[in-house]
C-alpha cells in the first residue's frame, strides 16, 4: 500500500478528533443538533488550522444517513463517499483557480437541481477571497436567498479581502492558531500510533516550527519520519528542520550580556560553519531576546511563550542577570541589525556589527540606581574633603552656603545657543557640585516646630541636602514654594525639572523631609507653568520655546550625541536658566 501522508491519514473524521478550535466546534455541533445550520458559512484563519476540515465535517454531518445529527457515522454511503473524496453532492472548488464569473454562473446553474443522492448539495469554496468582484457579485443574489437544499461553506486565509456584502450574508467562524501544548500532544499521539520513538524536546521543536498550524506540523513530521525511520534523535530534527539548537541562543545571549564579543563571534562562527540560514538565525535570536524581555516583565511568561519547562528555566535565569532596560536595548540593537541584514550585500557583517554594538553598549542602569551612586560618591567626596583638606573645622558653621550651580544634570546643548564660557561652566557643573559639597554648610540643628514654608524654604533645601544630596539642587529649581492648607505646593517652570521628584519613592522621601522640617504632614503637590498657560508665559513665548526645542532636537550636535550614546532626547531645557550668562 502506498504511503499516505500524515495530514490525510490523520484528518479528523468526526468533531471529537479536531485539534484545537473547541469554541468553533461547540458552536457548529450546537447548530447541528438544533437544526439551525446557516446556509452560508465562512471559515477564516491561517493555513492548516482546519478550515476545510470543518467544512467537510459539516457536509458529512448534514448528509449522514444515520446516527446523531452532530456525529457523522462514517459508515453510511454518504459518509464513506465524502471521506473518499468522491461524493457527488459535495462540490469542492478552489477559489484561486476558479475565480471568474463564468465558473460562478456554472455553479449557479448546477445548484438549481436537487441533490443526486444526499439530502443537500454542499458547495465548499476554498480561498474564496480570490474570486473576482464580478464573481462575488454573481454569488450575492444566491446568498441572499439560498435554495433550501444548498449549503455554502467558504474558507479563507484573508478575511479582509472578502467584500462586506458577502460577509454580512455568512455565518462567520474564526479559527485560531492551535496552542503549542495541544499541537505537541497531538504529535506525540501520532508518533506513538506510528511506532516512532522521538523525544519530547524534538516534538517541541516541531511544534514551535508549526506556529499553530496542524498541517504544517504534520508535513514536518512526515519529513522527519521518512528521514529518521523509527528512531528519531534530536539531531535528526535539528538537521531536517534546518534549526539551530536553542542552546546556541542561550550561549550567545549569555556572551552578549557579558559583553564578551570574542565569545559571541566564536559561537556565531560555529553555527555559521554548520550551515545555518543567516536570516533564520537572526530571527530566532531576536525571538530569544523577546522571550528574555517577556520573562523579565511578566510574572507568568509561559502564557506568552511556547517553551518547555527546561527552556523557560534557562530563559528566566538569563533574564535575571540583566535589567529590563538592558534587555530592551539589546533587543532593539539586534532588531536594527537584522533589519540591516535584509538589505545588505554582506548580511553576515551586518549581524556581526550588531553584536559589536550590543557588547559595547554595556548595561543600562536605571536612573534611581544612578542617583543612589551619585549620592554615595558625593558623600565620599565630603568625607574625603573633611579628612584631608580641612581636617579642623567647626562643627557648626555660620557661613552662608554657597549657591549651587543651577542644574547638575548633564545636558546636551546646541553649539549655537551658548557662549563658550557658559558651556564650560555647564560641563563642569557635576564636578563643581562635588567641590561645593566639601564646603561649609550649616550642619543641621533639630528643626523647631511651625516653620513657615516661604520663609524657611532655603533652610529646608539645606536640610534636604544633608540627607539626600541630589534632591537639593532639584528643589532649588523650584520657582516658588508655598503652603496651601495641607498642601505644600511646589511650582516649577519646566515639567522635566520636577519629574524625578514625582517618582513614588522620591516623593515619599520628600514628604518625610517636609514633615520632619516643617512639623507638618504636607501633601506635596507639583504645579508646572507650562501646564497652566495663564500663569506667566504668554502664547507667543510658549510658541517660541516650542520652536526652539524643535530646532535643538534637530541640531547636528544633538543628533550625533544621541547616535554615539545610542540614546534619544528625553527632555530639552530652554529658557532663562540655560540662556543667561
Ligand atoms: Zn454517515
Amino acid at each position: 500500500m502506498s504511503y499516505l501522508v500524515l495530514a490525510r491519514k490523520w484528518r479528523p473524521q468526526n468533531f471529537d478528533e479536531v485539534v484545537g478550535q473547541q469554541a468553533v466546534v461547540r458552536t457548529l455541533r450546537n447548530a447541528l443538533t438544533r437544526n439551525r445550520v446557516a446556509h452560508a458559512m465562512l471559515f477564516s484563519g491561517v493555513r492548516g488550522v482546519g478550515k476545510t476540515t470543518l467544512a467537510r465535517l459539516m457536509a458529512k454531518a448534514l448528509n449522514c444517513q444515520q446516527g446523531e445529527p452532530d456525529v457523522p457515522c462514517n459508515q453510511c454511503e454518504s459518509c464513506v463517499e465524502i471521506t473518499a473524496g468522491n461524493a457527488i453532492d459535495l462540490h469542492e472548488i478552489d477559489g484561486a483557480s476558479n475565480r471568474g464569473i463564468q465558473e460562478i454562473r456554472e455553479l449557479k446553474e448546477n445548484i438549481r437541481f436537487f441533490p443526486a443522492k444526499g439530502r443537500y448539495k454542499i458547495i465548499i469554496i476554498d480561498e474564496v477571497h480570490m474570486l473576482t468582484t464580478e464573481a462575488f457579485n454573481a454569488l450575492l443574489k444566491t446568498l441572499e436567498e439560498p435554495p433550501a437544499h444548498v449549503y455554502f461553506m467558504f474558507a479563507t486565509t484573508e478575511l479582509h479581502k472578502i467584500p462586506i456584502t458577502i460577509l454580512s450574508r455568512c455565518q462567520r467562524y474564526e479559527l485560531k492558531r492551535v496552542p503549542f501544548a495541544e499541537l505537541v500532544a497531538f504529535f506525540a499521539r501520532i508518533a506513538g500510533a506510528e511506532n516512532v520513538s522521538i523525544s519530547q524536546h524534538a516534538l517541541e521543536m516541531i511544534g514551535r516550527e508549526a506556529e499553530g498550524s496542524v498541517r504544517d506540523g504534520l508535513s514536518l513530521l512526515d519529513q522527519i519520519f521518512s528521514f529518521g525511520g523509527e528512531e528519531i534523535s534530536d539531531e535528526d530534527v535539528v538537521q531536517v528542520l534546518g534549526l539551530v539548537d536553542r542552546r546556541i541562543y542561550e550561549d550567545l545571549a549569555r556572551a552578549l550580556l557579558a559583553s564578551d564579543l570574542a565569545g559571541c563571534l566564536d559561537i556565531f562562527e560555529q553555527s555559521h560553519g554548520a550551515g545555518m540560514d543567516l536570516k533564520r538565525f537572526a530571527n530566532d535570536l531576536l525571538g530569544f531576546f523577546r522571550a528574555l524581555l517577556i520573562a523579565k516583565v511578566k510574572t507568568s511568561p509561559e502564557e506568552l511563550l511556547d517553551l518547555s519547562d527546561q527552556e523557560l528555566a534557562a530563559i528566566k535565569e538569563i533574564a535575571a542577570s540583566a535589567s529590563q532596560e538592558t534587555l530592551y536595548q539589546y533587543f532593539s540593537l539586534l532588531l536594527k541589525g537584522s533589519e540591516e541584514m535584509q538589505y545588505s550585500s554582506r548580511p553576515r557583517l551586518a549581524l556581526e556589527m550588531a553584536f559589536v554594538r550590543a557588547t559595547q553598549a554595556g548595561h543600562i542602569v536605571p536612573a534611581a540606581t544612578l542617583l543612589g551612586r551619585l549620592d554615595e560618591l558625593l558623600t565620599g567626596a565630603d568625607s574625603l574633603a573633611q579628612s584631608t583638606v580641612r581636617p579642623v573645622r567647626p562643627a557648626i558653621s555660620t557661613a552662608e552656603p554657597e549657591p549651587l550651580p543651577p542644574n547638575p544634570s548633564i545636558s546636551v546643548y546646541s553649539s549655537g545657543t551658548l557662549p563658550e564660557q557658559k558651556k564650560n561652566e555647564t560641563a563642569n557643573s557635576a564636578i563643581s557640585l562635588a567641590e561645593h559639597g566639601g564646603q561649609s554648610i550649616p550642619v543641621s540643628i533639630a528643626p523647631p516646630s511651625g516653620r513657615e514654608v516661604k520663609k524657611h524654604w532655603d533652610e529646608f533645601v539645606g536640610y534636604v541636602k544633608e540627607r539626600k544630596r541630589w534632591m537639593a539642587p532639584v528643589l532649588q529649581l523650584c520657582a516658588m514654594a508655598r503652603e496651601e492648607g495641607n498642601e505644600l505646593v511646589l511650582k516649577f517652570d519646566d515639567p522635566s525639572d520636577c519629574k524625578l521628584l514625582q517618582e513614588h519613592d522620591n516623593l515619599k522621601l520628600l514628604q518625610a523631609f517636609a514633615l520632619d522640617f516643617f512639623q507638618h504632614d504636607f501633601r506635596v503637590v507639583f504645579k508646572v507653568r507650562g501646564a497652566q498657560p495663564t500663569e506667566g508665559g504668554g502664547g507667543d513665548e510658549a510658541e517660541a520655546v516650542l520652536v526652539e526645542r524643535r530646532v535643538l532636537a534637530n541640531d547636528p550636535v544633538v543628533q550625533m550625541a544621541t547616535e554615539i550614546f545610542g540614546g534619544q532626547v528625553g527632555s530639552i531645557r530652554t529658557g532663562p536658566r540655560s540662556r543667561e550668562v
